[in-house]
């Protein structure tokens, strides 16, 4: 367990909500409960920006919003352009559709040989379960489809996936998402995780979940012993600010890893006023190794409609890779990447190293800036394009 006394300014505890006893705060189903999803309710608690006000009201026709009380207690109310309000407080920007921006931006829908399961590369599948989040961010590749307020449980759909999987021998890999997969109950994500783990040709079984952040309280002890059953499972969590790390989400990683023998990595989305800068990263990176989290992928933001004024440029991506790569833990590295619009699957995008290739020998610029050379045995190790490459979007 990381020494709690050294987690100064980690936020902690009930906020706004002091005088709800302790162990309803604690359940996630009361936390679900009393979610914050109109413009009264935040007003209740803050002063909401014009542009904020109109984007709410414009909210419920695209994607829904919803605030966990333990979340809204991440907002700084006195900051305008706070981190945390940002991801999750809709703004009248939404409103706007660019020229570039697409409801489905990375194509899944191109890839579906049933509902809810996206078949994009050969050996491994995504698998939508819900359409529910605990709370949403109004950046959601998804947000097309999550917060339809539909609840997919054990609709056909989710049979037809789990059928076209077992009829699938070249799929080893099936990565839970959604919406929130662990918004399922604990007897259906049993059921979910058993059916797959029956499957002998799945390998691998991983969840995509931010239900750590928004809702810490859903890891419970029962929800570890489910994933300690079916176990090895995986999983994705999504932090995108150092602000996110809390106390709760300690312990809940804690819980995943220990009783739930659950290995984590995390995926952020690079945003616009968020986390677009160099130290905001490194201290995200390094609270999320203090937690076991292993930095997995950072996300050029998708093409989504209404999304413009939370996309960084991809310069930004490329000077924050730059900054961490050798001046910090390679451990606490994630990989950025775009996910190709139209549906050409994540590409990794990294900053350039090398400075020069010759016949004898590479130039390699380390993190410095300082130039070596290394020679080579057999001429040019870069790969050139053996095929004109065809512009597919
Ligand atoms: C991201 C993604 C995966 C998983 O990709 P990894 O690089 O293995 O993490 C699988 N299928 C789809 C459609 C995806 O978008
Ligand atoms: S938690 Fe994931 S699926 Fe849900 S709104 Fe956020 S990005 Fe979308």
């Amino acid at each position: 367990m990381y020494p709690k006394d050294r987690l100064e300014g980690w936020h902690c505890g009930q906020g706004h909500w002091a005088e709800v006893s302790e162990s309803d705060w604690k359940r996630w189903r009361w936390q679900m409960q009393h979610r914050l999803t109109t413009v009264d309710a935040l007003e209740e608690y803050m002063e909401l920006t014009p542009e904020e006000k109109a984007g709410c009201y414009f909210a419920n026709r695209k994607l829904a919003f919803a605030i966990t009380p333990y979340f809204f207690n991440l907002i700084d109310l006195e900051d305008p352009d706070c981190p945390i309000r940002r991801q999750v407080i809709p703004r009248i920007e939404e409103m706007n559709t660019a020229p570039e921006e697409m409801l489905d931006p990375v194509g899944e829908d191109g890839c579906k040989p049933v509902e809810g399961l996206v078949h994009r590369y050969p050996d491994r599948v995504l698998f939508l379960v819900t359409d529910q989040c605990a709370s949403y961010c109004r950046y959601c590749t998804r947000s097309r489809l999550v917060s339809n307020a539909q609840d997919y449980n054990f609709h056909p759909e989710f049979e037809a996936g789990l059928n076209y999987i077992e009829a699938h021998p070249q799929i080893r890999d099936v990565l839970l998402s959604g919406g929130d997969p662990l918004l399922l109950n604990d007897r259906k994500l049993d059921y979910l995780l058993g059916r797959l783990r029956a499957i002998p040709h799945v390998e691998f079984i991983r969840i995509g979940s931010r239900i750590p952040v928004f809702l810490p309280q859903r890891i419970t002890s029962e929800l570890c012993e489910i994933f300690k059953k079916h176990g090895p499972i995986w999983m994705s969590i999504h932090v995108n600010h150092p602000k996110e790390c809390t106390v709760e989400l300690l312990d809940a990683c804690e819980r995943l890893v220990m009783q739930g023998g659950v290995p984590l990595g995390n995926q952020s989305v690079l945003l616009r006023g968020v986390n677009d800068d160099v130290e905001t990263m490194k201290s995200l990176v390094h609270r999320l190794l203090m937690m076991r989290v292993r930095p997995y992928y950072l996300y050029q933001c998708d093409l989504i409609t209404g999304s413009q004024h939370l996309r960084s440029d991809v310069s930004k991506g490329l000077e924050i890779i730059k900054g961490l790569r050798g001046h910090t833990t390679g451990y606490s590295i994630p990989q950025f990447v775009i996910d190709a619009p139209g549906g050409g699957g994540k590409v990794p995008i990294n900053p350039e190293y090398v400075e020069k290739v010759t016949d004898a020998d590479i130039v390699v610029r380390n993190y410095e800036g300082k130039l070596y050379r290394y020679p080579l045995l057999n001429g040019v190790p870069l790969a050139t394009p053996d095929a004109a490459g065809e512009l597919l979007v």
